[in-house]
């Protein structure tokens, strides 16, 4: 008899708490009010908003909003500082990426509080996996920048000159080091444009640039909203590396048609997470709650769609509810916290509605009690069961701690229902069988399959979609392609 069973089907013996164990913020200092950093300087703009955060929506700091032409005087000035940088030894700016990489670690606990704090994602998943992978990615490209013609074998790889970068608000650090660490270790200079909802640990990053005493003008970080990123689209760089929406990157795309700027999207996902009969059912339900409720769904390949095998639905479903009642939501800053805070009011108003088109549309919700705190942005974990494929959670992004559950009966059914939409990001297969997960992943559209896992990264690895998840790589060796150009 399991200790579930012996407890008659309570997760946890009734009476258990958690003390409060809250990460201090002693350790983060901030400024009242930050500038752009450009040109190694901090510049001041006429205009600024407030950043917030999401747990209490309590003010943060005042953030400048760049105007087109401060993003147009960014790019003149990281234009000015490419030629030196590029022609500097591949083993000099190994050096920087280096100690870039391990001034992150030795600051890591300063970065990942305020990441919690400002993107309202748990402590320990900024301490354990957003910051070791930052650093990771750092120390990665650093190891290819002195071995390029090794990378590219019988081409003459040539950076491309200024990378303009646009990142999303889900990741903001670990979506920094990916983009900037293989820009600078191919040569070329970057300005960065931060999510309006999370600008401070990009804000941070430029201290650790001043630290690790790069050139002025290689690194270049502009705040702002919507119109900020688009006046980066305009401006005179020669690459655009964006990931976000797709509605976003599909504008971007048009907008750069014809202009001979290289174009990489990392966009949406609606990931299946496919799990077979023959699995390890409570290491599959492990990773369920891993694929959809880490960082509060808001993961651009989350496991959002769970296709469970007709004759293991029940058990699945039963040990699924009992887990997701077992999850602590509340305070990012709390240790012992695995669901945080959503990351704004307008996320949380899309998650909303889209789980109010879930119940109109005739799906059964299920959310385990928890108590939300009273301020802030809050979701509880939710699963949907009696999904149809057609139903609006089957079909969008919500970008939220939702899971729509499906079922199939054959491989061949759950690969056609899993390829069954707009996107292709990611999938995770749950079975024994090697030689079936060899036959899933090699008919899956995904640019990632994982096996008996889920959300696992490594800088090593690369990453991307196919189909409206968009194109290019990031990570591994494909990730250094898109900053050069080979002759
Ligand atoms: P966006 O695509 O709007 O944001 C991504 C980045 O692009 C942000 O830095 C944003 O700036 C910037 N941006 C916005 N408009 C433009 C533009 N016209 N030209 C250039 N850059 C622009 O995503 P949202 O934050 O609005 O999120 C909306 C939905 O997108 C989510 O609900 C989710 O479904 C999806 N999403 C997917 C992500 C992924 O990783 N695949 C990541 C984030 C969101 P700013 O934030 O200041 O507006």
């Amino acid at each position: 008899m399991t200790d579930v069973a012996k407890r008659g089907g309570a997760p946890v013996p009734a009476g258990w708490t958690y003390a409060p164990a809250p990460e201090s913020t002693d350790i983060v200092r901030l400024q009242e009010r930050y500038g752009l950093y450009v040109g190694g300087e901090w510049l001041e703009t006429k205009e600024h908003f407030t950043t917030v955060a999401p747990r209490d929506e309590s003010p943060l700091a005042e953030v400048a909003q760049a105007s087109a032409k401060d993003v147009k005087n960014a790019v003149a000035v990281a234009r000015d500082a490419s030629a030196a940088w590029a022609a500097l030894p591949g083993s000099e700016r190994a050096k920087y990426l280096f100690r870039i990489a391990r001034i992150l670690a030795e600051r890591s606990r300063e970065f990942a509080v305020l990441e919690s704090l400002n993107g309202g994602k748990p402590i320990k998943e900024s301490r354990d996996v957003d910051l070791p992978l930052a650093a990771g990615h750092f120390f990665y490209y650093a190891g290819w920048a002195d071995k390029l013609e090794y990378a590219f074998p019988n081409r003459t790889p040539k950076p491309l000159g200024v990378a303009g970068q646009i990142i999303p608000w889900n990741f903001p650090l670990l979506m920094l080091a990916w983009k900037i660490a293989p820009a600078l270790a191919a040569g070329n200079t970057v300005v960065l444009k931060p999510a309006e909802t999370t600008p401070l640990t990009a804000l941070l990053f430029c201290d650790v640039v001043r630290q690790a005493e790069l050139p002025p003008g290689v690194v270049n970080i502009v705040t702002g909203d919507g119109r900020t990123g688009a006046a980066l689209v305009d401006a005179d760089v020669d690459k655009i590396a964006f990931t976000g929406s797709t509605e976003v990157g599909k504008a971007i795309q048009r907008r750069l048609a014809g202009t001979g700027k290289k174009l990489t999207l990392e966009l949406g996902g609606k990931a299946a997470n496919i799990v077979f009969d023959d699995c390890a059912l409570d290491q599959a339900v492990e990773g369920i709650v891993n694929g959809i409720y880490f960082n509060q769904g808001h993961v651009c390949c989350a496991g959002s769609r769970l296709f469970v095998q007709e004759s293991i639905y029940e058990p699945v479903v039963d040990k699924l509810k009992k887990r997701m009642a077992t999850l602590r939501v509340g305070d990012p800053l709390d240790k012992n916290t695995d669901v945080g805070a959503i990351n704004s009011r307008m996320q949380l108003e899309k998650i909303e509605e889209l789980v109010a088109a879930g119940k109109d549309e005739g799906a059964e919700i299920y959310q385990p009690p928890c108590v939300l705190p009273e301020r802030g942005y809050w979701f509880a974990p939710t699963v949907f069961t009696n999904v149809a494929q057609s139903y609006r959670i089957a079909q969008e992004e919500i970008f939220g701690p939702v899971l729509s559950v499906l079922t199939f009966r054959t491989p061949e059914e759950a690969v056609e229902k899993a390829n069954n939409t707009p996107y292709g990001l990611s999938a995770g297969v749950w079975t024994e069988k090697g030689s079936r997960i060899l036959w899933m992943a090699e008919r899956l559209r995904a640019g990632v399959v994982w096996a008996n896992t889920f959300n696992r990264f490594d800088p090593t690895s690369p990453f991307g979609g196919y189909k409206e998840s968009g194109f290019g790589r990031e990570g591994g060796l494909h990730g250094m392609e898109p900053y050069v150009e080979l002759t």
